[in-house]
Formats: structure tokens, sequence, C-alpha cells
């Protein structure tokens, strides 16, 4: 029988809810239990496909194409198993579904209500997940309790326990004890309004856990115990962590995977638990001896969360290499007056990741321009292989106002086009490539190298395709088309000969990172910061060495 775990939040939102989750499945995995999650998002949204980055955050791309909520990275990257789609359902998405079934008449004229008709496709969702290969399934619901929309996502799971028996659910609730200066003390009242809140809706967490800035005292777990109703064992503490990575250790230490076993009814002895990887990754997440500045060039950079992924592959890599990767924020739009002032200088790599829309690409162009004629490892996804070429074309194929006709449509050399499904240039709509393509490598390419493979699959989320028409002589000019899809018409990878690291794909690499197996490609643009570091380093010792050089 496949077990549950629910997850609900409550107090304040960014308590780290999707991080909590993903923890335990890690904790759960090391147990040797088969793990899958699932989140569940309040927000009528059908999908976070078309949300904007700024108030969402990334949209994570599943293998089946699923366009998902940024958590399900985290899912991914801390449990090592692949999502699907269906591992993310908004309340848009399940009405939809409710309405479609209305109107073929599914529901044999009946009312359709919230309750039971919204409740069940909830939990027939959940079900879904519940595969025979999976024995934990960990749910974690989105929002806040109290959220109006949460509702009947709470009613769902409450039923769901009286439908599977009480030895298969888990209730896990995580909350905040403030740390109030003025008094000097940590509060357990948001505590108990929280849990009050989840009990009003028929839910009693069998564990809480307590995000805090500092250790909890055992008086205190003692009290939130009483005043919760769950025994003291099963409160526990999520202490601020030097690294999200660490949060597994957190947990484990405060016995969390031991409390969520017990309530499943299982036998922890039955399921000792091996934290070896994970401990490696840690270790190596600690013990960083040198650093390397890789700045990412785009859009949303007040907002890091849009770029989630990108910066877990950057770390992933610096914890292989023994590097600190230190992440710089460079807005698209100042790109050209930052390199009048010669302040990209000091960076040893560069990434332009993925994005959509006109605003900052002529900065983002420039910026793979300085990175190509500066020998600077330059590493560019989807969006960053799309200006690649156009920075290729315009500036050493010489076709003046080449473009993408997303940005152009009148452009004279539409390098980056629309295709349809049989990959031929059109003129309208397009096809949204989403999810896992299959590539062929060129044999001795940069990019064949770093994979160690010819054949590799990458997940995709763009409409605009390297124009075919003008491969040839774009090639001509010396870009290395070195990955296409296996007929040969879409253009997957570009690189350059003779350049340190100047890879472009028109895929997003950076959602296949895992912390304990980086990505090769963000692995080899480590590698070459690191030379580039080092040879700055280099430079700067012979200066010191030798102060007349300074002056040569
Ligand atoms: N806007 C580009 C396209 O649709 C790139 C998309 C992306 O970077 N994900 O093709």
């Amino acid at each position: 029988m496949t077990k549950f775990v629910f997850v609900t939040g409550g107090v304040s939102s960014s308590l780290g809810k999707g991080l909590t989750a993903s923890a335990l499945g890690r904790l759960l995995k090391s147990r040797g239990l088969r793990v899958t999650m699932m989140k569940l998002d309040p927000y009528i949204n059908v999908d976070p496909g078309t949300m904007n980055p700024y108030e969402h955050g990334e949209v994570f791309v599943t293998e089946d194409g699923g366009e998902t909520d940024l958590d399900l990275g985290h899912y991914e990257r801390f449990i090592d198993e692949n999502l699907r789609r269906d591992s993310n359902a908004t309340t848009g998405k399940i009405y939809s579904q409710v309405i479609a079934k209305e109107r073929r008449g599914d529901y044999l004229g009946k009312t359709v209500q919230v309750i039971p008709h919204v409740t069940d496709e909830i939990k027939e969702r959940i079900r879904r997940v519940a595969t025979d290969d999976v024995d934990v399934v960990i749910v974690e619901i989105g929002g806040t309790v109290g959220d109006i929309e949460i509702v009947p996502f709470l009613e769902a799971v409450r039923q769901f326990r009286h439908d599977v028996g009480r030895d298969n659910v888990c209730y896990v609730h995580l909350t905040l004890v403030p740390f109030l200066t003025p008094s000097g003390e940590q509060k357990t009242k948001p505590t108990q309004h929280s849990v009050t809140e989840l009990r009003s809706r028929g839910i009693q967490p069998d564990v809480i856990v307590c995000r805090s800035d500092r250790h909890i005292p055992a008086d205190l777990k003692r009290k939130i115990s009483l005043q919760c109703d769950v025994r003291v064992e099963a409160v526990v503490a999520a202490i601020d962590a030097p690294s999200i990575y660490d949060i597994p250790w957190v947990l484990y230490g405060e016995g969390l995977d031991s409390v969520v076993l017990q309530t499943l009814a299982l036998d922890a002895d039955r399921h000792p638990i091996d934290l070896s990887t994970w401990q490696r990754v840690v270790a190596q997440a600690h013990t960083a001896d040198h650093c390397v500045h890789i700045g990412i060039v785009g859009k949303y950079v007040n907002l890091p969360d849009a770029y989630l992924s990108v910066v877990e592959a950057l770390r992933h890599a610096g914890f292989e290499t023994g590097a600190s990767v230190e992440v710089e924020w460079i807005a698209a739009e100042s790109v050209q007056d930052m390199l009048l002032h010669d302040q990209l200088a000091h960076l040893d790599g560069i990434v332009v990741p993925g994005g959509f829309g006109e605003r900052g690409i002529e900065g983002k162009i420039a910026a793979v321009r300085y990175a190509r004629e500066h020998e600077v490892p330059c590493l560019g996804l989807c969006l960053g292989l799309q200006v690649m070429v156009i920075d290729m074309a315009r500036h050493v194929a010489g076709l003046e106002g080449a473009n993408s006709r997303e940005f152009d449509v009148t452009t004279p050399h539409p390098v980056i086009d629309l295709m349809d499904d049989q990959h031929d240039v059109v003129d309208l709509g397009g096809t949204m490539r989403l999810g896992a393509y299959l590539a062929r490598l060129r044999p001795g390419s940069v990019v064949a190298r770093a994979y160690g493979q010819e054949i590799v699959s990458e997940r995709h989320r763009h409409r605009y395709e390297v124009n075919p028409r003008y491969r040839t002589t774009l090639e001509r000019h010396g870009l290395v088309c070195s990955g296409t899809s296996p007929d040969d018409r879409l253009v997957e990878f570009v690189e350059l000969a003779g350049h340190p690291y100047w890879v472009g794909t028109q895929a997003h690499p950076e959602f296949k990172s895992r912390p304990d197996r980086p990505h090769p490609l963000f692995l080899e643009l480590v590698r070459s910061a690191i030379v580039r570091a080092e040879g700055r380093l280099g430079r700067l010792i012979d200066i010191d060495a030798d102060p007349g050089a300074a002056r040569t």
C-alpha cells in the first residue's frame, strides 16, 4: 500500500515548505523507500507556463513537457527522480477538468459542487501519482492555511486519510517560531493559531515543523506539543541552515524521518538510513577552496528565483570542482553601458539564460559578443543560443540587421525563426517545443567531449529555432553546429573552434543538474572559468612579485 505525506504551511508564505518537503523526500529515499512528490497549487492559472517570472519565479519543465512550479525543481534535485506533468496541479487545471466532465455529461445532470466533485478530482490526481513502483507520495499544498483558495485542497486531503486508512497518511504542518528582539523571546502563538486554523478544516497535524532562526529549547517544544496536541518528538525544529543542501541533515538531526515513519506504521529498523551520498554533497558545499565569478545576464535579475535551476546547476558544478561559484546578476539592459566602463572584465564566465520578449536582447547579444572576442567562457541557454547565433550572423558573417523574428518581424535576416512540426519555417504560430528531445552531437566537438556521449536528451521550452536556411552561411563563418535533432534539421548545440568555451544549447540543461551529478555543460563552464580565474590570479601574483610588471 502506498503511503501519503501531506505538507501544509501556516503563519507566513515563503517559509520553505517546498524545501522541507524535498528534504523529507531525500531522507525517506535514503532509507531505501521509493519516493515521488507532487505539488498542489491553489491559484487559478491552469499552469505556471504563462505566469510572470517576477511573481512566480522560474517555470520548471518536466521530461514529459509539463510547465510546472519551481518547487518541482527542488523535488527533482533532492529526491533525484524525474517527475511528470501530473506531479503539479492547480485549481485552474482541476476546475477545467471538472467543467469539461460536466459538459460531457459525466455527472449525469447532478448539481456539480466543490464537495464532492472538485475534491474528488483532487483526490483522483493524488491517487494517479501513486503508481505501483512508489512507496511514499509526498504532496505539498501551496499557499497557507487560512487562504480562501486552499479550502477544497484541505478538504480533499482530510478525506484522503478516511479513504485510505489512518496508518497510510501523515500530515506535516510547517509554521514559524519567531524571535522577538524587544522581549528577547521565541513565540509559539503563531504556531498555535495556525494549527487551530488547520484543525478548523478537520486536519490534526501529526508533525509540526517549526522554522526558526535559532535553537528551539525543549520546554518550548513541550509547550507547542501541549497546545497543538502532537507528541513532543513530533515537534521538529527547522533551524536556518547554511545552505539548502544542509536541510536534510538538520531535519534528520531532529528525527523528522523517524516520526513520519512511525506515523505511517513503517518500521524504521527495516529501513535503515544511508545518507553517505548526501553527506558528500554537503561536505563539498562547504569545502570550496577558491572562487569563480560567473555573471548571469538576464531580464529578471531582481528576482533570482526566475533563474533558480541555473543558479543551482552552477553551484553543483562548483561542488564537483571545489570552487565556490559567486553569481553576479547583470541586468541585460545595462550590459552595453557596463562594457563601455570595462565593468565585466572581472568575470570568469558568463551565462545567458532563457527568456522571452525583446527587452534586453541587444545587451545579451553584446554580452556573448564580448565573451567571444575576449575568450571569456560563456554558456548560452535556449534564448542564450539564439543570441549567440545572432551575434555570429551580424558581427562575423556580415548579415546586417540579422535577428530573431521574435524581436523583429521585418528583419532582412531572420536567422532565428518559427518552425512547424515538419521543421520548416512558417509565418505564424510555430510549435512550442516542450519537454525532452534527443540530439545527435558531432564527434570530437566540445559538447560531445563534455557529455562523453553522442546521443543526448535535454528538456526544451521554446518556439523559435535556428533558421536552417542560414546554417551553411553561419558554418562557413566559423559557427560550429555541434549538435542537431536526429533528422539534422534543427540546431541543438553551437560552439566555436579555438575559444576556451563558447557553447550554446537550444535546450534547458539546468533542469537536469543534480547536486551529486552536475550537468556536463555547467561543469565545463565552471572548469573553464577556474582556468581563467587562475590565469588572472597568476598575473596578479606576477605583478606583485615584480612591481615593474604592473607598469608594462
Ligand atoms: N523566446 C525564445 C523562443 O521562444 C527562447 C525561449 C527560451 O529561452 N526558453 O524560442
